[in-house]
């Protein structure tokens, strides 16, 4: 049987490795280096990938890309050139050629890595990418659980550990290069589960890098926002090596050569952490999230495993014992760590004797459910979940309705996956009817079962005891093994289109209906509304994750508005939010510091 590979596809860097007398190895590039940054650069008709291309960011800032996991599953064309999949697929067909030479032999098969918050989109796109480097993807693991299967089985006290892992939590902290992903695992009898997950996709090691760079160009009493790419670009790779050098002692300086910007850049680590305070806060939300959704407490953790590039920094690791209460995290090789999980993986599925005994559960990165009647805008069906977010997967769960009036013909089950309240805001996968021949009752329940698994099967049925009645229909995900026709035409067809990302155009629906609004609404509140879309529109510039919590607050707000625009009660408008959410008014938090500090501006 030929080698399955074990590929970390990661933000800033990526890994391939094999597994290989009882234990995962890491395979070395071209350059003799393990790490490989996952960054392309265009020359004319070559293309340039990993250590060459990464330099090239500063000389040719134009034609080269990097961190483009972010976009993964987007139709964004990144320069106009590539998605976030073609782009992928020539680190893996780097990847591939690494491991063919170490291995001596071809290899068709991988196992790839992707983040565990990815969507259905996301993890398709990280499979065409495989496809499109001549590998067959025979699963795609998350990241949490390979770093847990790294720790357990390719570890010595991971290993020591095993022979006892009833009912161990292990928080599994990935800070890398441009992600944080927190997740909660729980181990037994050789099942690795994934209980709960939280992450911060806008949320890395270049953050640090950011602030240190604006922090420096400030002190020089210049404009960051005046600044060529060239010359940020200069300043943030010595920014980069500025933090490196401060996990090795308290205090640190580097040269900066970039035109006009020249001079030391100095920090201790105190004044690094004052500066990072801003990161630190965002860092403990979904650490936060995890321990919520669980219901754990940081008590209840056993162990906290690091992962990531970003998880080497002494202030992170600082950080997360005070705040998850342990003496010690376990940190071992943290940018391998996902990697080596891969590799222990692929021994898995290459049915090697040492490691045939583990079974990785999943969670449902989204959820999964159908439309249903909205009484008070018919207009607009509601969402109702079957299978919710953070589900471990596979699963089948069961949902009671009720038919609706006597004599009903048909029920039609409109399938969507996605979290927005709304049914027509989520992404439809399928359709059909069960015909009742006019024998539907009102209030007649009927039973509507989902199962998903993780390779993209949706069973569903109906069942109405009532009539004696039971429907099946199968779902299979289309996207999956595309011939290699099918695929390229799909590129082809991609590459001559500008697509705008579903969330772009969602910001852009949000700023539209409030201009909308803004007209149609009494004076009173008109400022209030264009004070909201401008804050709005700044969030966006600075903070996108942020904006999008804001996008849903500000949803509910305009619906409010909307709605008693529409019963003509807006005379004596006084705006209440009492009936919001606790997690929506949240959201609003910002917004009203901001004000707070506006409170003066002229009008
Ligand atoms: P990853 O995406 O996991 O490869 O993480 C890469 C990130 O880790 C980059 O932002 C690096 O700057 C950062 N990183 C790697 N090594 C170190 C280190 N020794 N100290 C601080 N940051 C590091």
């Amino acid at each position: 049987m030929s080698k399955i590979i074990g590929i970390d596809l990661g933000t800033t860097n990526s890994l391939v490795t094999v597994w290989e007398d009882g234990k995962a190895v890491c395979i070395p590039n071209a350059y003799g280096d393990f790490l490989t940054p996952s960054v392309v650069s265009f020359d004319g008709e070559e293309v340039i990938v990993g250590k060459a291309a990464k330099e090239r960011l500063i000389t040719a800032p134009d034609d080269t890309i990097a961190s483009f996991k972010r976009n993964m599953g987007r139709k964004t064309l990144l320069k106009n050139k590539f998605t976030a999949a073609e782009l992928s697929s020539f680190i893996l067909k780097n990847l591939k050629a690494d491991a063919e030479r170490y291995l001596k032999e071809e290899v068709t098969e991988a196992v790839i890595s992707v983040p565990a918050y990815f969507d259905d989109k996301a993890r398709k796109a990280t499979k065409l990418a495989g496809e499109l480097a001549g590998l067959t993807v025979n699963r795609i693991i998350n990241e949490p659980s390979a770093a847990a299967l790294g720790y357990l089985k390719n570890t010595e006290k991971g290993r020591e550990l095993s022979g006892d892992f009833d009912n161990h939590k292990l928080l599994v902290f990935d800070f890398g290069g441009g992600t944080l992903d927190v997740s909660l695992l729980e181990t037994f009898e050789n099942v690795v589960e994934i209980i709960s997950v939280s992450g911060d996709n806008m949320q890395g090691g270049i953050d640090f890098d950011k602030a240190i760079a604006i922090n420096y160009i400030k002190s020089l009493d210049k404009d960051p926002a005046q600044i060529k790419p060239q010359d940020y670009n200069i300043i943030l790779e010595d920014a980069e090596a500025l933090k490196r050098k401060l996990s090795e002692k308290k205090e640190a300086s580097v040269k900066v050569n970039a035109k006009g910007y020249k001079g030391i850049m100095s920090l201790t680590m105190k004044e690094f952490a004052a500066l990072s305070a801003p990161i630190f806060k965002k860092i403990y939300v979904p650490i936060q999230n995890v321990l919520r959704d669980s219901g754990n407490k940081p008590e209840d953790i056993n162990e906290v495993i690091v992962v990531g590039g970003s998880g080497k920094m002494p202030i992170v690791q600082q950080y997360l014992k005070h705040i998850l209460k342990k003496d010690k995290l376990y940190v071992y090789e943290p940018d391998k760590i996902v990697a080596l999980g891969m590799g222990v993986y692929a021994g898995i599925k290459e049915r090697d004797e040492d490691v045939k005994d583990v079974i990785l559960t999943d969670v449902a990165p989204f959820s999964l459910g159908i439309s249903t009647v909205n009484y008070t805008n018919p207009e607009k069906p509601l969402s109702s979940f079957i299978i919710p977010r953070n589900t471990a997967l596979p699963a089948s769960r069961t949902h009671p309705y009720t038919v609706l009036y006597d004599g009903q013909g048909i029920i039609k089950v409109d399938i969507f996956q996605g979290e927005e309240m709304y049914a027509e805001e989520n992404r439809q996968i399928g359709s059909f009817e069960v015909n009742l021949h006019g024998l539907g009752k009102e209030g007649m329940l009927t039973y509507i079962t989902f199962t998903y698994d993780l390779n993209g099967f949706l069973i569903v049925n109906v069942d109405i005891p009532d009539l004696e009645m039971t429907q099946e229909e199968l779902f299979v995900d289309n996207e999956l093994g595309l011939d290699e026709e099918t695929v390229k035409k799909k590129v082809e067809q991609l590459k001559g289109l500008k697509l705008v990302s579903y969330e772009d155009e969602e910001n852009l629906r949000i700023i539209e209906w409030g201009k909308k609004l803004f007209v149609q609404c009494p004076d009173n509140i008109k400022r209030e509304i264009s004070k909201k879309i401008l804050f709005f529109e700044s969030k966006l510039a600075e903070d996108r994750y942020e904006a999008i919590k804001l996008r849903k607050y500000l949803k509910m707000y305009f619906l409010n508005i909307e709605m008693t625009i529409l019963k003509n009660l807006l005379e004596n408008y006084e705006y209440d939010d009492s009936w919001l959410d606790e997690e929506t008014r949240e959201s609003d938090e910002s917004f009203k510091r901001w004000e707070e500090d506006h409170k003066n501006d002229k009008e």
